[in-house]
């Protein structure tokens, strides 16, 4: 069976043995890992923008009047995306 990598950015395999050695992206011009980190970089962001707009009072009201959702749904969700953001950040 033939090694290659597959870029989760733009998704171009390569077959190249450098490429597969060094974890590299041609398309990119970047390293795999490189990638990754900026692909978990920017989920920790989003998780922290959502978790912002959680803490605001306002928008936890409208979704606990208009989405059904409940307190302690919220709470959970909440206490979920900090334990990833935590696994993001200092793992
Ligand atoms: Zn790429």
């Amino acid at each position: 069976m033939e090694m290659k990598i597959k870029c989760p950015n733009c998704g171009m395999e390569s077959y190249n043995p450098n490429d597969i050695e060094n974890k590299y992206c041609g398309n990119c011009h970047a390293f795999l890992e490189d990638i990754q980190i900026g692909f978990l970089n920017e989920f920790s962001y989003l998780m922290g923008q959502v978790m912002g707009t959680l803490s605001k009072p306002e928008v936890r009201k409208a979704m606990i009047d208009r989405k059904g959702v409940t307190d302690t749904q919220i709470e959970k969700f909440e206490a979920a995306a900090k334990s990833l953001i935590n696994t993001v950040c200092y793992e």
